[in-house]
């Protein structure tokens, strides 16, 4: 908890309704005190209390980021960096799990993140002797930039048992070549995990190094909440639950987590007796995370058209209707919320219908299942997940990253426009929230409101107009509605008295800046709890 402090000449944005802006506030016992004129605060404050004036610089509440892999991200901070961001051909990455390998020695695994086969000179997936050639002693595994493929070496092959013989898993697939031998390519967690699960389990130490460095990248571009979004995934089992709760107890966890389960590793928490909400201000346990299909770049979404660069294919379902219709009623009938990830029209429609029969069989009152990316959603299921009270959460980046590539490989121009449809959720007046992703792009709530906000392919292009939506509306989607996701809507989300101090200093308003220049706004501080946990430059305090 930070110290007691009045902020002054700043310019409020509360995101409370009847009063948006204001001048001041309070922070006592690591919560909002008094808001509201500069006049009016100070005649409330303490005399002796710290006042930081803020130069009229603009506050906002701490942003929630709703969907990311905070833990996922800590550990590829030790992995090979195989982005497009710093290698152009296959040979450059080679290069990088060569030197990885010497460093780790003779059958150590050798690990990297962020491969894009549509981003790279030779535009293919790799393939396990692209691996081999790099590292021939080592164990190698690199996952693709979606997440939702990774590419195994003849070892890690071997180790994962992954041969000739085996079987296709319910849900995922070895890519075999015309000889029926493993290429190396899997595909979805059933396929991905076979040899994910060979890997030496990240232990807790290993977090506890990594995780307070991958916190301070999300402190610096200002957020102050997150979604952990599938605990348990690609072989990190439940030590990352510990490292957070050690970090809290040494007062080191600097910000506030909800933790997101896969479904096969709740139960356990169920079995424990623990369930949706139990925690802390700074850990909770938050949603059932399912997923009902992969991603459109990667091609394992599941469109209920074809895909524009391969006719007579629109992808696959994870899971049959009856199975996800069974997994969604067994949570919701326990009153827990639920997050499916779902990218294609027919995985949505997949999602909506299990969860409109979970709720006629067993009505929840309050309910508040999320339909993670959501991304092409059709106006009808838009409609139909607002009477249900279903919260889409967007991955607008989509529009930067994949717009380009979704209008001329994937989608066609038509469905391309339409995808991250926060125009039209806007106008069905759904509440909706907005993330990242990341690892799979770069942490940034101020970059996807931009995105939100412009729709402006990497190219430079507008795709989509109509689907724009405001700055307001995607702040909202930051604060207010990301906050009511995790049921915490009375505790954070906005700047009022009694509610968490959580927020950031901006260098820019938002809100009325140019729209084009949201990106280039700086997060100057950002403080959780009344604690400052980032500060890009100090400003004098005085009393
Ligand atoms: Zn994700």
């Amino acid at each position: 908890m930070g110290p007691d402090r009045l902020y002054v000449n700043a310019d409020v944005i509360t995101m409370e309704p009847d009063s948006m802006t204001t001048q001041a506030f309070l922070v006592t016992q690591g919560r909002f005190g008094y808001v509201g004129s500069e006049e009016l605060v100070r005649s409330y404050a303490p005399p002796d209390v710290d006042v930081v004036d803020l130069g009229g610089k603009t506050v906002v509440p701490g942003f929630i980021e709703t969907h990311n892999h905070l833990s996922y991200y800590a550990l590829t901070l030790v992995m090979a960096d195989c982005t497009p961001r710093v290698n152009s051909r296959i040979r450059d990455i080679q290069e990088k799990i060569r030197e990885m390998a010497g460093a780790a020695g003779p059958g150590q695994w050798v690990l990297g993140w962020g491969y894009d086969d549509t981003q790279i000179e030779e535009m293919r997936h790799l393939h396990r002797r692209d691996l081999d050639q790099a590292a021939p002693d080592n164990p190698v595994l690199i996952y693709h930039a979606s997440g939702h493929l990774s590419y195994a070496s003849t070892m890690a092959l071997k180790l994962g048992n992954v041969t000739r013989d085996t079987p296709q898993p319910e849900g995922g697939t070895i890519h075999k070549d015309e000889g029926g031998e493993p290429t190396g390519l899997l595909m979805e967690p059933a396929a991905q995990h076979l040899v994910a699960d060979r890997l030496p389990r990240p232990d807790v130490s290993l977090f506890m190094a990594l995780l307070p460095e991958a916190i301070l990248h999300y402190n610096r571009v200002g957020v102050t909440s997150t979604h952990d979004a599938a605990i348990g995934i690609h072989g990190q089992g439940m030590g990352t639950v510990r490292a957070y709760r050690e970090l809290e107890k040494e007062k080191r966890l600097n910000i506030r987590v909800y933790l997101t389960t896969l479904y096969q590793r709740y139960d356990q928490l169920i079995d424990l007796g623990l369930g949706l909400g139990f925690g802390s201000e700074f850990l909770k346990i938050g949603a059932v995370k399912m997923f009902q299909d992969g991603s459109i770049q990667a091609l394992t979404a599941a469109l209920s058209q074809d895909y524009f660069n391969r006719p007579g294919f629109c992808g696959e379902l994870i899971m049959p209707q009856a199975a996800m219709d069974k997994l969604v009623e067994k949570y919701h009938k326990e009153d827990l919320q639920i997050a499916v990830h779902a990218n294609g029209d027919a995985a949505i429609e997949s999602v909506i219908l299990a969860m409109e029969k979970a709720q006629a069989k067993h009505p929840q009152p309050d309910l508040r299942h999320m339909i993670i990316h959501c991304q092409t959603a059709g106006t009808d299921q838009l409609r139909r997940m607002k009477k249900l009270g279903i919260i889409p959460s967007f991955f607008p980046g989509h529009v930067y990253y994949w717009g380009d590539r979704h209008e001329s490989l994937f989608l066609g121009p038509e469905r391309a426009a339409r995808i991250d449809p926060l125009g039209s959720a806007v106008q069905e007046g759904l509440r909706f929230t907005l993330h990242a992703d990341t690892p799979v792009t770069p942490i940034s709530p101020l970059f996807s409101m931009h995105c939100a906000v412009n729709r402006i392919t990497r190219n430079g292009r507008l795709l989509g107009p109509s689907e724009r939506i405001s700055p307001y509306e995607a702040l909202k989607a930051f604060t207010t509605d990301a906050a009511y996701c995790s049921y915490e809507e009375d505790l954070k989300g906005s700047i009022r008295r009694g509610k968490l101090a959580d927020f950031v200093v901006l260098s820019d308003n938002p809100l009325t800046c140019e729209p084009q220049k949201i990106r280039e706004i700086r997060v100057l501080r950002t403080v959780i709890g009344g604690a400052e946990v980032h500060a890009a430059e100090k400003q004098a305090v005085h009393s």
